[in-house]
Formats: structure tokens, sequence, C-alpha cells
């Protein structure tokens, strides 16, 4: 024993501290990772950064248990069993690259499309869609399609930004916040920072949310909503609103479309669209003379009511008269939709109230002058300070769209839209969809060892920004940009692999996936997606998806699915780029983006993925990634970050650039440029200025500052699209008229859905199922100590949430005569699931939730094959089919959103009925044990940090 005066109380902790960014979510907060000789000990929050502030959330805290994981890949592995069996062979990179490059390189050189590349929620997609694009294939997405599309299409298309990444609340200013649908893992410090801000300051918060957990829990008041009716609840609001006149009209007129004259002939082909001039300009109604003038013209008031005959017969009237038409008619009143949304015509206008109170008794005015893009002066920024924020909870339904944008109209026409104390963009947004790319991969853009003219994502504008061949069938595989999805601006990444197993519309050779658990958690159709993964064709005894290459840090359930495996570093070990070219870490009030680098070495023979990409990439001779000698450009990720321009002087990272490493946004590569980021703590900031903060839609100091920055080449002003001419084009195309003209069997439902203001249509399978039957509705949502699957697999985090019951209300609960701990089957129109029961009081009484990916399957991810995420863990998913009922027609539709292809997760409708009592229930369905790929380590039995490293230390203190 040692001596007790020599015990050593402050034993050296760390013998230096790296400062990178954080993957534990999506947040990509900046932390400071405490190392000790060649091992992680401790992750602190970054103060100085400017998404977190220094504050660190339970999973980020718990990142050193993700980086120490037992199911770790360790090596690249050949399959040599069957699918499904987890059997593999350990094989070099070298092998592992020269399997990939045959596989691939036939395909480029023939046929493009045959390649399906689909990633899940990485950070590196303005790498990974321009990899495709070289390629040549417009078979690429992530996981937008199965996340919230919905929340970030209908926010591009209306104001052009959406919540979380393209924008925030003024949680400084806001004198009310209203929650829609918010998950807990989206967004998660920025909102917790926020929300306490906002407790700090005694402002009210409303969450709209069938759950009350989470933020919910923490509002002042919860409105439990009825699943799906979101849409239904805000245009009631609306019509509250203009029915008392507590609108913003003189913002309507300088910032929207509302006074756009619309074109009213009935039975034409341009009924609906808006009356232009010949420049194409969209005209509006001088109020001084009556006469129109283009919408541009500085100096004129336009007006919001009125009439104009057009010269070769029907009239044109401001797009407000359309709005007004709609939505004060009764049908949107409270009285009227209290029994579908379940929320008394009382809390509704009360709501209203108390939005219109704050927004106009209570405006924000900041004395700084500004200037908009007509020229005009403003001496000061007047804000309407009602924020609000929406996730997945609204955006994953097949009336997603609609609903999103009827939350963006009511932002809009209270004045809250990047408004001090409302809702504000983060630069580079805001971006109009007309800015923004049309898709690529037209059939005539397609051609063998030939790029895409374009990136493989975009925005559609019309019938004729469709991805479809002469007879208007899909061209994609996942049918995005069809006339199934016309908008879908993230593809469907639910629908690719039950597209290629069915050949429809074309078989691929190669599916090649990122970081998607597609075998389990991130598939509707559990069970059919593996059978569909695991079939031969009997003619050829090959399997239906010949060739699956995946990539992944860790043992997922796919892995065992997949003939080739990249293995990936943990987010600790590798160089990345939180890059202004895709989403980055901007606020409100400052442009900024950040790196990972390599705080420790791999110890396993790993390599960050995008590496390995850029690897293959130059192995297939790829354009932009071989020089004039075919040799590899980039030495590896971190090179590409350094010295890839996508134009000259625009690069991945905005900061630090030029020789001298003083340019920021624009500029020449810098050698040394990372070695900046790493001393300026992994990020790089710049402060906009005081007068380019608000308005920055309309605000010439913005524009201007956007353009210094490269944002664009040129500034981009535009109004906000309440009436969506884009819809209405469908809508055209729907009733007749173009060249381009849908199938005839989704001809009614693009007239229903595409309308230009939005409507409210009920959910596609609660209306399709037997209410009787399957009268309840079935909720999933992240639980805030959890990220997709990688935290349920995380030893601390795995204390917080070991297993998932299902939560039911009370009163159903009483009904079903079941208590907490009992076990019930859950069937819906496609499944059978027996789970474990908790009982809960705050849920709409119709509704059931759980915590979704924290079942796991028995063998997958190195835990114990009787682990709690095992047999007391489950999915919903296996519920949910990627397609809805047969219809009278004998056509599957897809379940998703039908002008986003939006997966519809939360449509999901079922009955529940109280299982046997038995004793060691274990969850069903159940699956065979998935075999452990070679190399991984034992997992120990402590869920807890380093036993070897607390023997040593304690060894060192007792010395
Ligand atoms: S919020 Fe997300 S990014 Fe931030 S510390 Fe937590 S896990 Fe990491």
């Amino acid at each position: 024993m040692p001596d007790d005066k020599n015990l050593n109380l402050s034993p050296k902790s760390a013998d230096s501290i790296a400062k990178t960014t954080c993957y534990m979510c999506a947040c990509r907060c900046g932390i400071n990772v405490h190392i000790k000789g060649d091992e992680i000990r401790y992750i602190e929050g970054n103060r100085d950064h400017p998404v977190n502030n220094g504050v660190l959330c339970a999973k980020g805290s718990a990142g050193i248990m993700q980086h120490l994981s037992p199911a770790r890949l360790t090596a690249p592995l050949k399959r040599v069993g069957k699918r499904g069996e987890g059997k593999f062979e350990k094989i070099s990179w070298e092998e592992a690259m020269e399997m990939a490059t045959s596989w691939l390189k036939p395909i480029r050189e023939t046929d493009p499309r045959k390649l399906a590349f689909f990633t899940g929620r990485d950070q590196s997609q303005a790498l990974t869609g321009w990899w495709a694009q070289q390629f040549g294939t417009p078979n690429f997405a992530a996981h937008g399609g199965f996340c919230s599309v919905n929340m970030a299409a209908a926010g591009i298309y209306t104001i052009g930004g959406a919540f979380w990444e393209f924008g925030s609340p003024d949680w400084e200013k806001t004198e009310l916040f209203l929650l829609f649908g918010v998950a807990e893992d989206h967004d998660s410090n920025p909102i917790k920072i926020g929300l306490g801000k906002l407790k700090d300051r005694g402002i009210r918060t409303v969450s709209i949310n069938p759950v009350q957990t989470g933020y919910s829990a923490v509002a002042d008041d919860w409105i439990g909503i009825t699943p799906g009716t979101d849409g239904l609840f805000i245009l009631s609001l609306i019509h509250v609103l203009m029915k008392t006149g507590q609108i913003d009209l003189d913002y309507l007129i300088r910032y929207t479309n509302a006074p756009w004259l619309v074109i009213r002939r009935p039975g034409s082909a341009d009924d609906g669209l808006f009356w232009r001039d010949e420049h194409g300009q969209p005209q509006v109604l001088d109020h001084k003379t009556g006469k129109p003038v283009s919408a541009e013209t500085a100096g004129i008031r336009p007006q919001l009511k009125g009439e104009i005959a057009l010269p070769d017969g029907g009239v044109a009237t401001p797009a407000f008269m359309l709005m007004a038409e709609d939505w004060l008619n009764d049908q949107h009143s409270p009285e009227v939709t209290e029994e579908k949304t379940g929320v008394p015509a009382n809390r509704v206008y009360a709501l209203a109230d108390a939005i219109a109170e704050a927004a106009f008794k209570r405006e924000v005015v900041i004395d700084q002058p500004w200037v908009d893009w007509k020229g005009e002066h403003h001496d000061k920024m007047i804000g309407r300070p009602v924020a609000m924020h929406a996730m997945r909870g609204i955006s994953a339904h097949s009336n997603g769209f609609q609903t999103c944008r009827a939350l963006h109209i009511l932002q809009i026409l209270i004045g809250s839209v990047e408004t001090p104390g409302g809702f504000r963009f983060k630069p580079p947004y805001p971006k109009p969809a007309a800015i923004h790319p049309r898709p690529a991969g037209k059939p005539d853009q397609v051609k063998p060892s030939t790029p895409l003219p374009g990136a493989p994502l975009g925005y559609p504008m019309s019938p004729d920004d469709l991805l479809v061949d002469d007879k208007g069938r899909p061209v994609r595989i996942d049918k995005a940009y069809s006339w199934d999805a016309p908008l879908s601006a993230h593809g469907l990444m639910h629908m690719v692999i039950s597209n290629a197993y069915a050949g429809d519309p074309y078989p691929v050779d190669v599916l090649f996936m990122y970081m998607a658990n597609m075998a389990w958690n991130s598939s509707m159709n559990t069970r059919g997606v593996i059978d569909m993964l695991t079939e031969t064709d009997p003619q050829t005894g090959e399997y239906r998806i010949p060739k699956i290459i995946y990539s992944d840090a860790y043992s997922s359930e796919m892995v065992a699915y997949a003939d080739l495996i990249l293995p990936d570093t943990t987010y600790l070990e590798r160089h990345d780029c939180i890059s202004l070219l895709d989403r980055p870490i901007c606020e409100p009030d400052c442009v900024a983006d950040a790196i990972r680098w390599p705080v420790v070495a791999p110890d396993r023979d790993v390599r960050g993925f995008q590496s390995a990409l850029l690897d293959l990439g130059a192995r297939l001779g790829l354009p932009g990634m071989v020089d004039a000698d075919g040799k590899p450009l980039y030495r590896d990720y971190a090179d590409y970050m350094t010295n890839h321009q996508r134009k000259p002087g625009i690069g991945p990272l905005a900061g630090f650039r030029g020789q001298s490493g003083k340019d920021h946004g624009r500029g020449d590569p810098n050698p040394d440029q990372i070695d900046a980021y790493i001393a300026n703590g992994g990020f790089w900031s710049e402060e906009l200025p005081e007068n380019a903060r608000y308005f920055k839609m309309a605000n010439q100091h913005y524009q201007d500052f956007a353009v210094k920055m490269g944002f664009f080449d040129k500034p981009e002003p535009y109004s906000f699209q309440i009436y969506s001419e884009v819809l209405q084009k469908f809508q055209l195309a729907a009733q007749g008229h173009g060249n381009n003209q849908p199938p005839e069997h989704l001809r009614d439902r693009i007239k229903t859905c595409f309308t230009p203001l939005p409507q409210w249509y009920p959910p596609f399978e609660g209306d399709m199922v037997d209410q009787r039957t399957y009268p309840i509705h079935a909720l999933t949502q992240r639980p805030m100590a959890m990220y997709h699957s990688w935290g349920s697999q995380n030893p601390w985090l795995r204390q917080i949430h070991g297993h998932n019951p299902l939560f039911i209300p009370a009163a159903l609960a009483r009904s079903l005569e079941v208590e907490e701990g009992d076990w019930v089957w859950v069937t819906s129109h496609h499944g059978k699931i027996k789970v474990p029961v908790a009982v809960m009081e705050g849920v709409n009484p119709h509704t059931v939730w759980t915590w979704n990916a924290i079942g796991k399957r028995r063998g997958g991810w190195q835990l114990d094959p009787d682990a709690p995420e095992a047999r007391k863990g489950f999915l919903l998913n296996h519920l949910i089919h990627e397609l809805l009922p047969m219809r009278g027609d004998g056509l599957r539709w897809s379940n998703s959103d039908p002008i986003t292809g939006q997966a519809a997760w939360f449509d999901l409708k079922v009955n529940i009925t109280k299982a046997d009592a038995e004793d060691n229930a274990t969850v069903e369905p159940t699956f065979p044990i998935l075999g452990a790929p070679p190399g991984l380590e034992k997992p120990s039995s402590v869920l807890r940090y380093g036993d070897s490293i607390i023997a040593r230390d304690k060894k060192e203190n007792d010395q």
C-alpha cells in the first residue's frame, strides 16, 4: 500500500487535448478529446464552438465507448458463406479494391445505371454525390427519403430553407415558441441550449405532438394531436388568423408572392400560372395606378386584392385572393377540424390568439438600417417574435409535404420568417428551389464511361425536369423524380432494394451502400428485405441483387448481407469535412464549417470510407479523380479536402484559403489548410455584418456577402412562394395539358395532392385499411440519448435504454386489461409482432409508440445473443410495408408521400390484443442468430470504460 501522504490526488488525465467534431449524432458539436498515450480518456464540449458552446450531451460523452466498441470491423471482408450467414474471410485492401473495381468497371463502360449507390446518414454527400455523378449513374441518394425530405423539400420550395441545418429559431428574441412533431434526436444540443435560453427568459413553449416526451415534456403546453392531422390543425390556425385579420400584410406584399397575379382561365393550359410579361417577370397590380407592373419594380405598392381582365380572355387576381378563398372556407374552421385532429376548437382559438399577441403586440425592433434588393432603405429591422421548429413527426406521412408547406406559410403569414424573434436562416441558406440545380440523369444524359452533366439530386421546377423515359416511365432505380414522386429531392432509399429485387424499372448489378442498416432498422418490411437480399434467380442460381458492397465501421445487421465489406474507421480516427457544399454548421449570424481529423490512429486494418471511395474512383479512372496520365489526383480524403475545387476558388472547406491562409469563402487551395483548422479548434467561422443578419432573402448586404463568400456568383434575392407555381404545373399536366403526361393510374392522385396552396388529405394507409380492424396509430421516435442504430450498441448508452417497450395510453391499457410489463400482440395490414408494454398518460388516446432502432437482431453488433436489445427490444418496421395495400385497380402504391417520395413511416395503423402470460417472454418475430465476422473483439460483460486502463492507472497511482 502506498503511504497516504504520497498519494497522487490529481493524477494527470491527459497528455494532450485534440479538438475535433462529434459524430455521435448529426448536430456536429465541437469536442475536446483528452488523450493519454494513444488512448482516449475523456471527451468534453468545446466552449468556443459555434454549435454547442461547450455543451456536450450523453451521446457525445459516450463517444469514447463508440470508439472502443467491440463491434468495430477490423479488416476488409469477402463473403465466403451464403448471404445472411455472416461467414467472411479477411482480405487485404488491395484485394478488396481490386474486387470492387472489377465489379464496377464493366458497368461503367456499358451501362452506369447498373450501379445503385446509396448512403445513410453520412456527412459527406458533397463528395458521394459528386462521385456518383462522375461515375455516370443517376442512382444515387442518401437517407433523406426515409428521414425528413418532406421537411427539407417543402422548406426549399416555399421559403428557400428549412429547419435545423438550414435555419434556427431566434432564441434570444422570440416571445413564443412552437414545436411541431419533433423527434428527440432532431435536433439535439442546439434545441436543448435554445430551450434553456427560453426557460431563463420565461418564454412560453407549446409542443404539438402525439407523444409528450423529451422537449414536449418540458413545454408549457402540450397539444396531443392525432398523428397525420398536423396539416389540418395548421390550416385551422391559418383560418382563424386570416379571419381575424391578424396577419402581416406589409410583409406579404414585400417578401412573398401573395400579390403576384394568377391567371384564372379554367380549362386552359395556363390556368393557375402566374401572369408574366415578355421577360418572364410575374406581374402585380400597382396600388397607385391599378395597372399591372413587374413585381420587381422598385417603389410600387402591390395590391393584394383586385382583378384584371386578360387580353386573351379570362382574368388574373393576386394569389392572396386564392389564399383567402381556400383558407377562409369553413372546412378549415376549428369546429370542423377538431374531430379529426383531436384538438378542441377552443385550444385552436387560444393558440391563434397567443400567436397573434406575440407577433403583433410584442414586435421586436432592432435599430439597424439596411437596404433591400430593390434599393429601398429601411431604418429598422422589425420582427414578429414567434419562432417555430418541426421535424420528422409532421414530415413522415403521405401528406407530409403539404403539411410542412402549411407550417411555413403560417410562419410567413405572421411575418416571422427571417425577421427578429422568428425563424432565421443559416448561411448558405436561404437558397430558393429555382437556383438549385435540376436533377441530372435523363435517358440521354446517362452514357457509358461518361459523367452525368450535373448532380443526380436537385429540385425539379416542372414536369419537363422529371427523370422519365419517352413513355413517362421512371429511369432511376428508386423511381425518384418520376410521376410516382416528382419532387423527390433526396431520393427514395426505402424503395431501392425492393425495386432492384423486382427488376423494376430494371435490375442492377451492384448495390453499393454506406452506413445504411437496410437489413434491419432502416427498412420497412424488414423480413421481406432480408428475403430480397438472399433470394436467388432459379434460372442462374445468382442472387437477384447480384453484388453488394457495403461500408460500415461496425458489425451492423447489414454486414451479413453484403458480399464485400469495406471497413470504415470510427469518427475519431478519420478526416471529415463538414462543408458549405453540403449541410454545414453555420449559425444565423455566422458562416462556419469544420473538420474531423484522426486524433488517434486506427489500430485495425480500416480506412475512412471517403478515402476508400476516392481510391476506387481513381482505379476506375473517374474524371476529376485522376490526372491526364490516369494517376490518382488525391492521396486520400484529407488531400481532397485541401485541394479539390468544385469551381475555381471554391473548395470543400471555406476557411483559411489562399496561399497565405487568409482568404475565406473563395480562394486558392492552401496546403496548410487542415493544420489551420486544427489550430483553430477544428472549425472556421466568420461573423455576418450587422446589416446582413435579417431579411437575408431580400437584404442587399446579405446578398453581397453571399456572393463574396461564394454561395452564389450573383445576388439571388427572391420572394417566398406561398402559392406554388411548380405544383400547379404538375396539376395542369394531370388535367391533360402539356407533352409530359402522368400515367393514367396516377392522374387523380396528382390532381388531389399537387395543389398550389396546401390542402390536407388523409394519410393513405389510414384511409385504405379498415378503421375497425386497425383503429390505433403507431409511431416511433429516437430517444435523446441515442442516434440511429449506432447508439444502441454503446455500452454506456445501453444503460439508459437497454430495451424498448410499447408505450400505450392508460385508458387503452385499461380497456385491454393490460398492465405495465404485460405483453401484447400488435398487428397491421402487413405483419404481427409480440412486444412488452409500458403504460403512460402523456400520449394521444388513439396512439401507441416506441423508441426506434433499439431492438437488435440476435448476434448483431457483437452483443450477447440474449442481450435485452434482442430479447425485449423490437422494431415496428416488421409491421410497415414499403407498399400500400392493394387498390381497387389491382395496383399497390409505394408507402410514401406522392410529391417527394418521403417514406410514410408514421401512417401506420394497428390493432392490439393482450398476449398470453408466459415466463421469459421474448419479442416476436425472431430470426436466426447472426454469425460474427472474423476479427471482432470479444465483448466485455461489464459495461464500463477500459478495465485495463483502470488497472494501469491504479498501478501508476500506487507507485
Ligand atoms: S448533440 Fe450530437 S453532435 Fe452534439 S455532443 Fe451530442 S451527440 Fe455530439
